[in-house]
């Protein structure tokens, strides 16, 4: 599916291709050695953002009226792909922000926190999940009080939040009165009086995340996105639009280790020959493409479905599901395979186990992800096979 793109996407592709080897390279070598994700620091950033906005990367997931050029799910995908199958930390910062649950924003929302974010001059953090466990705190609520919302509770997991300068949160409005109640989505600055960062975190893959505390934060009303109520369906479309994404950066991973199994085997081993001389090395290689090739397969499907306007809610998510699985069982028999080196500390491969082992579970745990594809079938009749 990968090899029938239209002739323009393969110039695309190509030319993601030039720009990570005369722009993304030289910036990746300056990083310490053994970095990870949280290696890059700030200045490197701004400088991808820089070339990448330069060579008409950055605006590619945003708005036209953004001045971004709205590429739709297949082209995306062909470039996330791209770039993922480089291997390179700095890769990950080329694309700007998506609008996400803020697309809906209106009026001093749009001009205060949407405009900026997709100037690449803000960074916006997304606080979703709740904490578990015994001295769990009741589910972040809102009261209302006149033409504010004073909001408590605890987010546990916020990606990047320590570099954001705003953050989108699921609260529940509480009933008052005839005021609408339920879920919303509410953008809050991270000054906000009230709001605290209690914990500071990396995680396996050395990205850097918080958690956040709300005591009465005072937020005014018209911070909601949208509507009280409709916030739950708003944040899990956010959530839909990036599994996809997810499954674009695993097979494009899952490419990367391929290649670089192939070379090491066909190498000269210490016990004579090369590895790739040998039945059960071939076997596992075999293996490793065959998920790569699925998981590719499945990706670009669902790509060309959305991008004819498909609705891919079901396919989206097991596209995910599978990638992600796909890319950890591949990393893991490349590992096998290059041996001891792979597992000492700063190797590619040893990164890129920690790495895609959080693809699992961030942006919807595996798990999680089937019940929503049986349900789409079983209760909704949706989902193609
Ligand atoms: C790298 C990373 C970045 C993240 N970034 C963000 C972020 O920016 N914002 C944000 O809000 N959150 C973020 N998260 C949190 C992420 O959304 C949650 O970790 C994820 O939704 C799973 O929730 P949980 O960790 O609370 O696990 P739980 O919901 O407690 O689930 C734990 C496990 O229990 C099992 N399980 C749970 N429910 C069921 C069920 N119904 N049936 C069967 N099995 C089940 C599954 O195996 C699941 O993996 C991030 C997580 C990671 C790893």
């Amino acid at each position: 599916m990968p090899e029938h793109l239209p002739p323009e996407l393969l110039a695309l592709r190509e030319r993601a291709q030039a720009f990570i080897e005369a722009e993304l390279a030289p910036l990746e070598a300056q990083l310490p050695a053994g970095a990870d994700a949280a290696g890059v620091d700030a200045a490197t950033r701004a400088e991808v953002r820089r070339r990448s906005a330069a060579a008409g990367f950055f605006g590619m997931t945003q708005p036209r009226e953004y001045g971004g050029s709205a590429a739709d799910a297949l082209t995306l995908t062909v470039v996330r792909e791209a770039f993922a199958a480089s291997n390179l930390l700095v890769a990950d910062f080329v694309l700007g922000p998506g609008p996400g649950a803020l697309a809906a924003a209106t009026g001093g929302l749009r001009t205060r926190y949407l405009e900026p974010l997709m100037r690449g001059e803000q960074a916006a953090g997304f606080a979703f999940t709740e904490p578990s466990g015994a001295d769990a705190p009741r589910p972040t609520y809102a009261e209302r009080d006149g033409e504010r919302l004073l909001v408590t509770g605890r987010k546990s997991y916020v990606s990047n939040g320590p570099f954001c300068d705003f953050f989108t949160v699921l609260v529940n409005v509480e009933p008052a009165g005839d005021a609408p109640s339920g879920m919303a989505l509410l953008v809050v600055d991270r000054d906000t009086p009230g709001l605290s960062m209690p914990r500071q975190f990396t995680t396996l893959d050395g990205s850097l995340h918080c958690e956040l505390a709300f005591e009465r934060m005072a937020v005014p009303a018209s911070n909601v996105i949208g509507e009280v109520g409709g916030g739950m369906g708003r944040a899990l479309g956010q959530i839909g639009d990036m599994r996809l994404a997810v499954g674009a950066r695993a097979a494009g991973t899952a490419m990367w280790v391929v290649d670089y199994t192939r070379e090491h085997v066909s190498q000269p081993h210490r016990q004579g020959g090369k590895l790739a001389d040998r039945e059960g090395v071939r076997r596992i290689l075999a293996e490793m493409m065959i998920d790569t090739y699925a998981a590719r397969s499945v990706v670009y499907r669902t790509a060309r479905l959305a991008a004819g306007g498909a609705d891919v809610m079901n396919e989206g998510a097991l596209a995910k599901v599978f990638a992600t699985e796909a890319v950890g069982r591949v990393v893991d028999q490349a590992i096998q395979l290059v041996g001891g080196n792979a597992l000492i500390t700063g190797h590619p491969l040893e990164r890129l186990y920690r790495e895609v082992r959080s693809l699992r579970i961030a942006e919807g745990a595996s798990d999680l992800l089937r019940l929503n594809v049986a349900r789409g079938i079983l209760e909704f009749g949706a989902g193609r096979v």
